[in-house]
């Protein structure tokens, strides 16, 4: 028996170099992981601008407390830029995010001057508001965006507002993904009595691809000594990562624990957690391997807690662990202390409070309390029963 944490510590251990990178246009790199710094080339904005549509005049010349009139020189709309220069008693127009013009520090709101023809009738304002200053957002040569960060549809606006149109980040892991036994069937075909569809390779499938892995779909192997090796040596030629469900429980009638144990190099853990206790994992050839198990929550749960960190690690991510918030859980929960165990949540905010409960029943062949669930709650292995209204921690799916 070991625990999540051992068990995830030593599987990050075996992954030491993250997959290489790609130089991709940003139009494709959402939801890629970057490979390097992004610096700015320049000041963001580039030059002082101005905040509002006004009237951009030298401080010199506001007004102590009476009214001032200045003379309108020019126009100057967004994108364009006054050569000259804002001589004492005089003003330009101009409009929201042009250059500010030399001489002139302040701007004045349109909304509270007075234009009549080419002149504009100003009253007291404090010096230099309505700028926004050259760098105020970004300096040029600081890193405005780490490497390891997984780009959002905000950092790639930001990469876009440096003029930069494409990125180095890391290729996406390539991820073999087969479903094991003879009772499993593809949806879509005709089901036999005592015969289930797969459900875990197409769960599975969504959880690789939201972690940014690419999946090779190998489909399902039936319980077949011969078979399963060959399909699993190949799967390991063509994938950085393979991941097989079901087959790996105690007292199974289960070849494919045997045929991994063949292959050599893969442990097989009972993880001190629940669902999922089951996990194979270690290697196949040059592919890291996962032998998940095969009831539908438990192979999800062991995915979210053993694999996609592994998966983040080879895709370079920075962060490889999801974010656990606190709440309050409103019924009282059954728990065996000495294990880690995952219930399926349902979190909302009342009264002033993040209050959790569960979905109902948690069996880890009940894949409906997944689709029920906004969250699951962590329990700790020191923890027993928790009584309602205790605090819990929770992590939103
Ligand atoms: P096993 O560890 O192979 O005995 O599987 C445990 C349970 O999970 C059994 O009830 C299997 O029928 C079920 N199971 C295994 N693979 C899948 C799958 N791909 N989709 C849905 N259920 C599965
Ligand atoms: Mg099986």
């Amino acid at each position: 028996m070991i625990s999540v944490q051992d068990g995830q510590e030593r599987i990050l251990a075996e992954i030491t170099a993250p997959v290489p990178l790609e130089i991709v246009p940003i139009v494709h790199a959402l939801g890629r992981v970057l490979g390097e710094d992004v610096r700015a080339p320049f000041d963001v904005p580039p030059a002082d601008n101005s905040a509002v549509d006004g009237y951009a005049v030298s401080s010199a010349d506001i007004p102590p407390k009476i009214l001032a009139t200045l003379a309108v020189i020019a126009d100057l709309p967004a994108g364009a830029v006054f050569d000259g220069t804002v001589s004492a008693g005089n003003a330009i127009r101009i409009m929201t995010g042009a250059p500010m013009p030399r001489g002139a520090d302040t701007v004045y709101p349109q909304e509270i001057v007075e234009r009549e023809g080419d002149v504009v009738r100003i009253g007291p304002l404090e010096k230099g508001v309505n700028v926004r200053a050259r760098g105020e957002d970004v300096q040029a040569g600081t890193v405005v965006i780490e490497s390891g960060t997984c780009l959002r549809p905000q950092e790639i606006g930001l990469i876009a507002s440096l003029g930069i149109w494409q990125v180095a980040v890391h290729g996406r892991p390539r991820v073999a993904l087969l479903s094991t036994g003879d009772e499993v069937v593809e949806p879509g075909t005709p089901r036999a009595p005592g015969q289930i569809y797969d459900a875990n390779r197409f769960a599975l499938r969504g959880s690789i691809e939201q972690c940014g892995g690419e999946v090779i779909d190998l489909g399902i192997i039936p319980d077949l000594r011969d078979e399963l090796r060959a399909r699993l040596s190949e799967a390991s030629r063509m994938a950085d990562v393979v991941i097989t469900s079901g087959g790996v429980s105690v007292g199974d009638y289960d070849l494919v624990k045997e045929v991994l144990g063949e292959l050599g190099g893969i442990d097989f853990w009972q993880v001190k957690m629940q669902p999922g206790r089951p996990l194979a994992a270690g290697r196949i050839g040059p592919a890291q391997f996962f032998g998940l198990p095969g009831n539908p929550v438990a192979s999800m749960l062991a995915f979210l807690l053993f694999v996609r960190p592994a998966l983040w690690k080879l895709a370079g991510r920075r962060r490889l662990h999801a974010e656990t918030f606190e709440a309050t859980t409103v019924e009282p929960l059954r728990k065996k202390s000495g294990r880690r165990e995952y219930k399926r949540g349902i979190l909302a905010y009342r009264d002033g409070r993040w209050e959790v409960r569960t979905t109902g029943p948690q069996g880890s062949g009940i894949l409906s309390s997944m689709v029920a669930g906004n969250c699951l709650i962590v329990l700790d292995e020191a923890r027993g029963d928790v009584a309602a209204g205790e605090a819990v921690m929770v992590e939103p799916l």
